[in-house]
Order: structure tokens, then sequence, then C-alpha cells
């Protein structure tokens, strides 16, 4: 969970509200509630029915490793990435269930470390990382792992563990692994490699890959996220945190999940006469034209900058197509405190300190609903060059 601002705690961006010219407004956090609308225009093709007496036993398939994991959601999770094509999820690999991605992190913590070692294992990963991994990993002062920074800088001998997030958060970049020495164990985030964000070049198949619903749908709420494990010891370890801290993963949820990816999967396949834009493509078209609408405002106030990405073929898309990440991470070219100056103009952001940088760097969610994130473009056009004072 990314923090609230105290600031903008009674403008919470998901509430039905109408916005005026004094509004606050948060775009600090990464709340999904732009994809609101397609879900709305879908109807009842997405209704899941769950009678009183449905779903009351902990268990789901208690023949299996991960024993919580209700089988429709396995299914509709390996047929997703199959036919996106953004990950192996084969039989051969394990699916873990998590409460979000983030519960599913700090199991990893948990598996990809031991309590023989001499001292904690050092997590790391290349700045500007996710604000949130540095928070887990410190959170309960564990003697298992604790965190080391910036994978850059990381020197220290022994194991460790890298997360390596591909598009990053907060900045759209494609990454690999930075220190690459021996003893090294990877987390792969790639919540954000979905066609909506970023070309699908090829299907990752990495030792351990997380994914959320929160991303890939925008249904956050529903709390559901998964890891592929190709290795089995890891994923029994990964499923003893989880009965530890929660005994599973709500059914009422995963059903759900099942029933979203699931109808995501079928419009993917569906290429009949009556075909209609899939999830994906709507996602991918909605972002193309935000990104576009926002890089000509920043060309034109001249205040800010943007990062560049390169253009790839999109094996899902079928065709060259651009990166259109899940946040803006705007660098104010005259190095003033970028999030200061845009809560000036009632813009909350999140600061580049949070992310390991400096406070040049501000991300901001592409996410929001239509509403606000054309105010967000209005009350950036207004910004004309900082005043001398601010410098
Ligand atoms: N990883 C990354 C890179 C994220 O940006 C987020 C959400 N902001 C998460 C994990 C956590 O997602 P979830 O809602 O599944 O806990």
């Amino acid at each position: 969970f990314e923090k609230s601002v105290s600031a903008t705690k009674s403008v919470p961006s998901s509430a039905k509200k109408t916005l005026s010219s004094d509004s606050v407004i948060n775009f600090a956090r990464g709340d999904p509630t732009m994809y609101e609308s397609y879900w709305k225009r879908l109807g009842e093709r997405c209704t899941v029915v769950i009678s009183g007496n449905d779903l009351m036993s902990y268990f789901s398939d208690a023949e299996k490793v991960c024993w919580f994991l209700m089988p429709e959601l396995d299914h509709a999770i390996r047929r997703l990435h199959r036919v996106v094509g953004n990950a192996i999820a084969d039989d051969d690999r394990f699916i873990v269930v998590g409460n979000g991605s983030t519960q599913l992190f700090q199991a990893l913590l948990y598996a990809l470390s031991s309590p023989n070692e001499p001292e904690p294992i050092s997590v790391v990963a290349a700045v500007p990382f996710y604000s949130s991994y540095p928070e887990e990993t410190e959170f309960l002062c564990s003697g298992l792992y604790k965190w080391a920074g910036d994978a850059y800088s990381f020197d220290k001998d022994g194991p460790y563990i890298e997360v390596v997030t591909s598009p990053n958060n907060p900045d759209g970049a494609i990454r690999e692994a930075v220190v690459n020495r021996e003893g090294g164990k990877l987390i792969h985030d790639l919540a954000y490699y979905w066609p909506q964000y970023t070309p699908i070049t090829s299907r990752a198949d990495y030792d351990v890959m997380l994914f959320t619903l929160s991303k890939a749908t925008g249904h956050a709420g529903s709390r559901i996220g998964w890891a592929i494990v190709k290795d089995k010891e890891i994923t029994t370890k990964m499923v003893k945190f989880i009965e530890l801290s929660s005994i599973g993963v709500s059914k009422e949820s995963q059903l759900r999940a099942a029933k979203i990816l699931g109808v995501i999967s079928d419009d993917c396949q569906n290429s009949g006469p009556n075909r209609e834009e899939n999830f994906f493509e709507y996602g991918q078209r909605l972002m193309s034209e935000r990104w576009e609408k926002l890089r000509e405002v920043v060309k034109r106030n001249g205040v800010f900058s943007l990062p560049k990405y390169p253009q790839d073929y999109c094996n899902f898309i079928g065709k060259y197509t651009d990166s259109n990440p899940a946040f803006a991470w705007l660098k104010s070219k005259d190095g003033v405190n970028c999030d200061n100056l845009l809560r000036e103009h009632k813009l909350v952001t999140r600061c580049g300190t949070n992310f390991g940088v400096g406070s040049k760097y501000t991300r901001i969610s592409m996410l929001s609903p239509d509403e606000e994130f054309n105010l967000f473009l209005e009350r950036l056009s207004a910004i004309q060059g900082p005043p001398m004072e601010r410098l």
C-alpha cells in the first residue's frame, strides 16, 4: 500500500465526488480507478454470485503445495499468461496466491532467507525503487533480512536478494538485475508487465515472478496477487508464511479474480466478426492517449522533463508500441522541489526522496479517472516556470 497523504485524506481518489477548481487532487497513490469505466461497460459479464453456504472451508485443494489457491484462479492465471505471452506459467511452475503482491513480497523475503546465516541477508533494489520495498523490509526489524539500499552501490560479499521491478515503479524503465554476483537471489516484480503499460517483447521466465490484479486489471480492492515460482522448496516456505499470517486468501476474492481474468482471456481470444476491443487494447489506447497529452503539456510549459522510452514490438498487440507507464516520473529542469511546486497548484504527488533519489523528481499516478487526469493537465499547463525564490 502506498501511504496516503494526510493533507488529502478527505479526497480519496476513488470516492464519487465532483471536482471543483479548489479541489486538492491526490496523484501520490497508484490507485487504478481509471479502469472503473471499462468494467462498468461490461455490465453483468463479470458478476459473481456467491450463496450463503458457498466457500466455507479454509481449503481449496488440499493436495497442492499452495492448498488455499482455488483451482479456478490457478487455471485463469496460467491461461491469461499464455494468451498475453508475458510470462511462462506452464504446469511445471508453482503458483502462490497472496493478499496482494505485497504479502507475497514479504513471503519471499522469508522464503529466500535462512535462520542459519550469521547475519540478516541484504535486500537491495536499484534506484529509483518502489518506496514500499524498504518499508516492508525494515518494518519488523527482522533478524532474517535487512534493507541495504541501492543495488548500484551494493558491494558487500555474501548472499543478497535483489528486487528487479520491470517496468519499474516509479520511472517506467525496463530493468535487468544490476548486482549480478554469486549468492544473489532475484525477485522479479512484474506488476506492470502488461500490454497497456509496455510492449510485451518476450515471455518472462525468471525463478520468482510477482504479478498483481491491482495493476493488471485495476481490481486493487480484491487484494489478489500471485507469484510464479520454479522451486518447490521456495514455494513451500512462501505458503508457510501466508498460512501463518492469514491462513490463506479470501475465496470470494479469488473467485472474482478468476472470473475477471477469464473474461479478459475470452475477449482476447475472440477473433470473430463482432470482435470488440479487449481490455488490454482498451488500456493501451487510453494510456497512450494520456501520455501523448501529458508530453504535449510538459513540452509546452518547459518547466519539467519526462523520461523517454524506446518503442518496441509488442507481441500481444502485433505492432510497435510505446511504453506508457502507470506513473509519470517528472523532473524539474531547474532542480526545484517538484512535489512542493505541484502542491502549490493543488496537485499532491509522491516526492523523489521516497524512491531513494532527490526532490527534483516526483511521481504522478497516470491511473486516475478522466476527470482528475484532465484537471491535472489543466493545472500543469498553468505552471509557468518557477519564480527565483524557489530555486
Ligand atoms: N509492486 C509494485 C511495483 C507496485 O507498484 C505495487 C502497487 N503499487 C505492488 C507491488 C503492490 O501491489 P498489491 O496491490 O498487489 O499489493
